[in-house]
């Protein structure tokens, strides 16, 4: 650590990024203080961070289609990053991390949908080596559960997901462990050096804005993109690994959890409305799930699950440095996919690293 190096730092948001950098942080023997708006442990009746609906999916291939080439090279150092990661967790967790591939599948009728996507895809990344197509007997081989009607699928071998509720809270125990100075149901707004709360302004030697969403009146340009989960239960299926469902209305993805429990999402809607879901997504999403396996009919919904992805114009995240204030936000739906890049641009900018990784992307 150099004699510039800041000593006492300020993050406000322990959603993704607050709770890395605070963990980061705390590894390098900096003091930490994490102000949140809410709960550290919240449950689904609780306004709450953008990381706690997420699916968790780690998909530079898919995400790349529907962004850019940046987005799947962040998304490349982040299958490298994880890992090394939650190698350096020190209190007992449960496993994290999956790397299994993903699957791509349509139905007979919706497989110019799946011929679009691998279309984008080869645009997009034309280099791309790392998917490949998949024939009816390989789709049943590696999820034996799915319906046996799908015909082609493609196969992308590098994407993993993350069991991102067990991480966060995995995250708050290390922040605690290690020191980090609370406070929670504390909404406070920023600026250099400064955070100022209802009660009190404090100063620090640096302040990291991780607010996401709710940086919004202090950030106009930012807007929250609704998005709907459904979480089920059953021991009918199993999956090794996320699935996509190609279809002309919506592209709906399952991700397996631990104890038989999947989350299913498809919408992203250009609204800032947090209220539940809407019957005809519910509808969507259910009928969609079924047509993956009839088994799913006896599934049981244990939670629903609405939330806004932070976002600014481009869909692309953005990083800001000025003196005695970082801000970190943008992250849409790639909150786990970009998270390490954003992270370690960060600690870079602060421990004056010579290297900054994926600098000329993130301080456009
Ligand atoms: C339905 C859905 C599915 C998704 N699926 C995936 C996926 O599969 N893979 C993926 O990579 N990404 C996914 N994402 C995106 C991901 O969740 C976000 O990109 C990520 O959570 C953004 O991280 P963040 O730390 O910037 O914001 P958040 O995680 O939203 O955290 C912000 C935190 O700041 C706190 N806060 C707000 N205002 C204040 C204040 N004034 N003072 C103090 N604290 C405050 C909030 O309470 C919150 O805890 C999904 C998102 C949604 C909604």
């Amino acid at each position: 650590m150099s004699n510039s190096t800041p000593k006492h730092i300020a993050i406000a948001g322990a959603g993704l990024l607050g709770r890395l950098l605070a963990w980061q942080l705390l590894r390098a023997n900096i003091r930490v203080t994490l102000f949140e708006a809410g709960s550290f442990n919240p449950t689904n009746q609780d306004i709450r961070a953008a990381a706690f609906t997420a699916a968790g999916m780690i998909a530079p291939l898919s995400e790349a289609v529907v962004s850019d080439v940046n987005v799947y090279r962040m998304g490349q150092f982040a299958l490298k990053q994880w890992p090394q990661w939650l190698g350096q967790l020190q209190q007992p967790a449960p496993s994290l991390f999956f790397q299994n591939g993903s699957l791509v599948v349509a139905h007979p009728q919706d497989v110019s949908e799946l011929e679009q996507f691998e279309r984008e895809l080869q645009f997009v990344i034309p280099e791309c080596n790392t998917y490949h197509r998949v024939n009816q007997r390989q789709i049943q081989q590696l999820e034996p559960d799915l319906q046996p009607n799908f015909s082609q699928g493609l196969f992308l071998a590098e994407e993993g997901h993350l069991n991102n509720r067990e991480l966060l809270a995995a995250l708050m125990r290390e922040i605690q462990a290690l020191g980090g100075r609370l406070h929670e149901h504390m909404p406070v707004s920023v600026g250099p050096h400064t955070i100022v709360s209802e009660h009190s302004e404090e100063m620090f030697d640096l302040v990291i804005d991780c607010r996401g969403l709710g940086a919004k009146n202090q950030q106009p340009q930012l807007r929250g993109v609704r998005g709907e989960t459904l979480h089920v239960e059953t021991k009918e299926i199993h999956l090794q690994r996320p699935v996509r469902l190609m279809h002309p209305r919506y592209q709906l993805y399952i991700v397996p959890n631990p104890d038989n429990r999947f989350i299913i999402g498809a919408t992203q809607i250009e609204s800032e409305d947090r209220s539940p879901i809407t019957l005809q997504s519910s509808l969507e999403l259910g009928s969609a799930l079924y047509t993956l396996s009839p088994a799913f009919a006896e599934a049981r919904i244990f939670e629903t699950e609405t939330n806004l992805r932070p976002a600014y114009m481009d869909n692309l995240p953005r990083i800001k440095i000025e003196t005695g204030l970082i801000t970190a936000n943008g992250l849409f739906r790639h909150g786990y996919l970009l998270a390490p890049a954003v992270v370690e641009n960060v600690l870079s900018h602060i421990f004056t690293k010579p290297e900054k990784i994926f600098n000329e992307i993130l301080h456009q």
